[in-house]
């Protein structure tokens, strides 16, 4: 016990002793304590009351001073009050500043309940999604974005992936994002990308446009150069000169045919779902054409544990593999070797090619299917490389439900991974054309 509330105990026995006393001098003792005891009880009642009263206005000015044990009360009872008054002066001010920012923020911003209810919207929110603030609290966001690939987002949940829409009235772009917000509600982020998209497609119709306009002059000058190569009257000193241009022709053409193939992988819809590869016979043919190269190392083989197809556009998977295989061979040396592997299994197929060439330092691995991006800039450029062949990979695959999964160590070798989902998977035994399939094993030796 505090020593205020010794005193105020001791005051009380005090006083109880001095009636009882004072009533003993009357010969009436316990009339005298009980007066004294009644005195003090109106008393504490007077200052409950006097608390009472008080409690239901609250206001500070109103505060009774009290005395003895009561002045203690009212004094932290108006204390408390004081302190309350200020916290909400505070919050007060708080929310108002997080509703100006709020509003001034220009993405918007969506409090949503763990059933997908709309909580809360700021300004931005509502003209980008044509929300009204008080109709439409506590409806559900899927019934104002029905686009399916925000719809399978919304369920999904997944933090940090963003999906882009069209905006549900008018021409916009909209980018959505999920974030964790409170205990179990989530935050939706909506930003307007149209003008990056606007931007993004003109880029890409740019480069399709240029790439498109090269070919027909690079075509011309191809011609010429190889009637000058087989001409009988050309000088010695001509020859070299000529056979550099005719190389340098090439590559030119292929930096043309690689570009248009990128911007026609970037802009189109995801390859067909019900076309039929054959992916074993594929990987045979790109071993053979592997070997067939000027200069290859000189084991190449097959690792195949499942005759399952894939599902999806022919060209896009032959052109995947083909350039997965072309840097292995371009990348190891002739006494390295390179495995093209293919297996299937409840995640879905999975298509590898693994080399002992001279690898990727680890800084670089995330940037291989960067458009002209190498890895060894010089070294990749006289390969013959034009630079792209990684970044048309990752597009296809995407087009695919496939992931590019990259492990390298310098001076050790490569292994690219293509992961594709299962429900790209042909589990249909044997040629999509209904043939037997020959067996993989025979043709890895
Ligand atoms: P490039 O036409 O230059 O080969 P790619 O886009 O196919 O372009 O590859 C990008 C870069 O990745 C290459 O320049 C090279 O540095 C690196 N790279 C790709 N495949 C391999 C590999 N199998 N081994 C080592 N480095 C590789």
């Amino acid at each position: 016990m505090s020593t205020p509330w010794i005193a105020a105990v001791g005051r009380h026995l005090a006083v109880f002793t001095a009636g009882t006393l004072i009533g003993a001098l009357y010969g009436r003792p316990l009339i005298g304590a009980f007066i004294v005891v009644t005195g003090l009880l109106l008393w504490h009642l007077y200052n409950l009351w006097l608390l009472e009263r008080w409690l239901q206005t609250g206001d500070l000015a109103e505060m009774p001073a009290g005395n003895g044990t009561w002045a203690r009360v009212f004094a932290r009872a108006k204390f408390i009050a004081t302190q309350n008054k200020l916290n909400r002066k505070k919050y007060r001010r708080l929310v108002k500043e997080l509703r100006t920012s709020m509003k001034a923020f220009p993405d918007g911003g969506i409090i949503l309940s763990p059933n997908n209810e709309i909580i809360a919207t700021n300004k931005a929110a509502r003209l980008l999604l044509g929300l009204k603030r008080k109709r439409d609290r506590g409806q559900r966001i899927d019934n104002f974005i029905r686009h399916p690939s925000f719809v399978a987002f919304l369920d999904a949940g997944r933090k940090k992936e963003t999906v882009e829409i069209p905006a549900p009235h008018g021409e916009k772009w909209l980018s959505c994002r999920l974030m964790p917000y409170g205990p179990d509600q989530r935050l939706l982020l909506v930003t307007d990308v149209t003008r990056a998209r606007k931007l993004e497609t003109m880029r890409r119709d740019f480069v399709a446009n240029a790439s498109h306009e090269l070919r027909s002059p690079l075509t011309v000058i191809a011609g010429y150069l190889d009637a000058l190569d087989e001409a009988e009257d050309l000088p010695d000193t001509w020859s070299r000169p000529v056979a550099d241009m005719r190389e340098q022709t090439r590559r030119m053409s292929q930096l043309v045919v690689d570009l248009l193939q990128l911007s026609k992988l970037e802009s189109s819809a995801p390859g067909p779902l019900d076309a039929a590869i054959d992916i074993v016979s594929m990987l045979a043919v790109a071993r053979h054409e592997a070997l067939a190269a000027p200069a290859h190392p000189r084991r190449i083989e097959l690792d195949i544990h499942s005759d399952a197809g894939l599902l999806g556009e022919e060209s896009e998977i032959r052109s995947v593999v083909a350039n997965l295989v072309s840097n292995a061979v371009r990348y190891t040396p002739e006494d390295g070797s390179i495995v093209i592997g293919w297996s299937v299994d409840d995640a879905g197929g999975h298509l590898s090619v693994a080399d002992t060439g001279i690898g990727v330092a680890p800084e670089d691995v995330p940037r291989l299917t960067e458009r002209f991006f190498r890895a060894d800039g010089g070294r990749a450029r006289q390969q013959g490389g034009t630079g792209l062949g990684l970044a048309i990979v990752k597009y296809a695959l995407r087009r695919h439900d496939a992931e590019l999964d990259i492990n390298s160590e310098p001076g050790r070798g490569s292994r690219f991974t293509c992961h594709f989902a299962p429900q790209r998977i042909d589990r249909r035994p044997g040629h999509p054309d209904g043939s037997e399939r020959p067996d993989p094993r025979e043709e890895s030796r």
